[in-house]
């Protein structure tokens, strides 16, 4: 009696699971092709902002009101900018989580509405301060955005990125549970994963967002070789919270208020823009020991 209503009750639970994948299933959404075929090449892309307005829909003040800078294919741009100028909308949009109300977007000349999702989303690769980790092993964690990597890329990846003390620390290495039910890894190291999913999977667009905290100086020096070898391959938009950082943009672009105040090169800015030296002092001097 008792295995049938263990039995009954499973049978329950299983039944409620597929009615709730039926539910998500119908929602209507994003379109069939949202994981879209990883492209190899392509090269990298060139981005403009056009007199970009977007509003996320509640009482506030429009999160931009007519931003306007471009990234040359093969560049590297900095965002910089207080908090709650709209560095990470910037991100948003150029990932098509929100459609902008007014103005342009292109993505090597292509208006982004007309890129399918799919291959939009292909082309990008988004290295966020927190990072998700999946429930699975690392290696899964690793390879989810380039499953057919060879391994001898994989190893690279994860040596380039300081993952191998990670690894080595491990007891089942590479095949290692992590995240949910499994080993819990730092900021840092999520960090890391997705820096080097983002080797595995060579974008056309590297969009960062720089850690404030939680690299030491060795890994710090490690993730910054990757991101510059990463840059010879990849136009990179970062949101940058580092001297060493915007020393090596080609150029920096200062957002204030949803609007760019100015832009231009470092030295260019610290000799004509006062929020820009303030920035520089404050944010930007937060260097990781
Ligand atoms: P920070 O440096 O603090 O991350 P930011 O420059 O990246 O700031 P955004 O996150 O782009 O700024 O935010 C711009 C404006 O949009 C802010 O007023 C913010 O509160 C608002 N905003 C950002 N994300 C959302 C959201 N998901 N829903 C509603 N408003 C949002």
């Amino acid at each position: 009696i008792g295995g049938l209503v263990e039995g009954w009750t499973g049978l329950q639970s299983g039944l409620a699971a597929v009615r709730r994948i039926d539910e998500v299933e119908s929602l209507p959404g994003e379109p069939a092709d949202l994981f879209g075929e990883l492209k190899e090449g392509g090269g990298p892309l060139r981005v403009t902002f056009q007199d970009v307005t977007f509003g996320y829909g509640d009482e506030r003040a429009p999160a931009h009101k007519g931003v306007t800078f471009e990234v040359p294919a093969g560049g590297m741009v900095a965002l910089v900018g207080p908090s709650g100028a709209g560095k990470s909308t910037v991100f948003s949009l150029l990932e098509r989580f929100y459609d902008h109300d007014g103005g342009t977007i292109t993505l090597d000349g292509r208006d982004i509405r007309d890129w399918p999702l799919g291959e939009l989303r292909a082309s990008l690769a988004y290295v966020e301060q927190d990072a998700p980790v999946l429930a699975g092993t690392l290696r899964e964690n690793l390879l989810f955005a380039a499953p057919d990597a060879p391994e001898d890329r994989l190893t690279d990846a994860v040596a380039r990125t300081r993952l191998d003390t990670l690894v080595a620390r491990l007891p089942e290495g590479l095949d290692t549970a992590v995240g949910h039910r499994g080993v819990t890894l730092s900021g840092g190291e999520r960090q890391r994963i997705a820096i080097a999913r983002a080797l595995l999977r060579r974008p056309r667009l590297l969009l960062l967002d720089e850690v404030t905290s939680q690299l030491d100086a060795v890994n710090e020096q490690a993730l910054r070789d990757v991101i510059l070898e990463l840059a010879e391959q990849s136009t990179v938009l970062v949101i940058a919270h580092r001297l060493s950082t915007v020393r090596h943009a080609d150029r920096i672009v200062v957002l204030e208020e949803g609007r760019v105040r100015t832009a231009g090169t470092h030295e260019e800015l610290i000799a004509s823009d006062d929020l820009y030296r303030e920035l520089a002092a404050t944010q930007l001097a937060a260097e990781v020991r």
